[in-house]
């Protein structure tokens, strides 16, 4: 597999946010957002990438034994045909696994249980990928799974407030949503109000990406 890089730090976002994982980022992603801030782990011609190639095994032997805890991120860690093997081997191990999904790869042929749970990426307008969401992967999600937005324009917010009436209308049980803004690109108190008021999102999370707070926002394998 196509690894970038493979570090120890804390959750940034989500149901782990704060807690100690083993970060693994596959190289590659299917879609080319306006605001990726991993440009470089993506493949194309002015996105040099550089990456080294390791099995399954040598993976997962990089896992810290403390935590246990696993965030299989990318790019796009789905784009790898190896990663349900991966998924598989890191379950057996004994590892909870936070897959971090664009929502424009499948997320069905990875198989479901132990510790494994998808952050499913809604792509919003202003990412310039919203047509490529797969709207399967979120309607095949369970109550342990995170769907996050990140909200860079008023027209982002009020589609998420559209994509969670849809999705409400679905689940008797909803995955956890989470909200958050694009970096420097949209003013958080904003969403904060319209979470307040919007009865769709009145068990909704505001999130911020602590890691960018923590360290520069550019500075990697933290
Ligand atoms: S899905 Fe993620 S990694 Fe891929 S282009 Fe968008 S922001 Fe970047």
């Amino acid at each position: 597999m196509k690894v970038v890089e493979i570090f120890d730090s804390i959750d940034g976002e989500g149901i782990r946010a704060g807690a100690g994982a083993t970060f693994i980022r596959l190289a590659g992603c299917n879609l080319r957002c306006t605001y990726c801030d991993t440009a470089y782990a993506l493949f194309g011609e002015d996105e040099p990438c550089v990456y080294e190639e390791m099995t399954v095994d040598e993976i997962v032997k990089k896992v810290n034994p403390r935590y246990k805890r696993v965030t299989l991120t990318g790019g796009e860690p789905l784009v790898h045909k190896d990663c349900r093997a991966l998924t598989e081997r890191l379950i057996e191990n004994g590892c909870e696994v936070n897959v971090e999904t664009n929502g424009a790869a499948d997320i069905t042929d990875i198989p479901r249980g132990g510790g494994l749970f998808f952050t499913i990426d809604y792509k919003l307008p202003s990412s310039g990928m919203t047509d490529k969401m797969i709207w399967n992967n979120f309607k095949n999600l369970t109550p342990r799974d995170v769907v996050k937005f990140v909200v860079g324009s008023d027209e982002d917010m009020e589609q998420t407030v559209e994509i969670v009436k849809k999705l409400k209308a679905i689940y008797d049980v909803m995955p956890h949503i989470f909200i958050g803004t694009v970096y420097g690109m949209y003013d958080a108190k904003k969403a904060v109000s319209t979470i307040l008021t919007e009865d769709a999102l009145a068990d909704a999370r505001f999130q911020l990406q602590m890691h960018k707070i923590i360290w520069d926002p550019n500075e990697r394998g933290v």
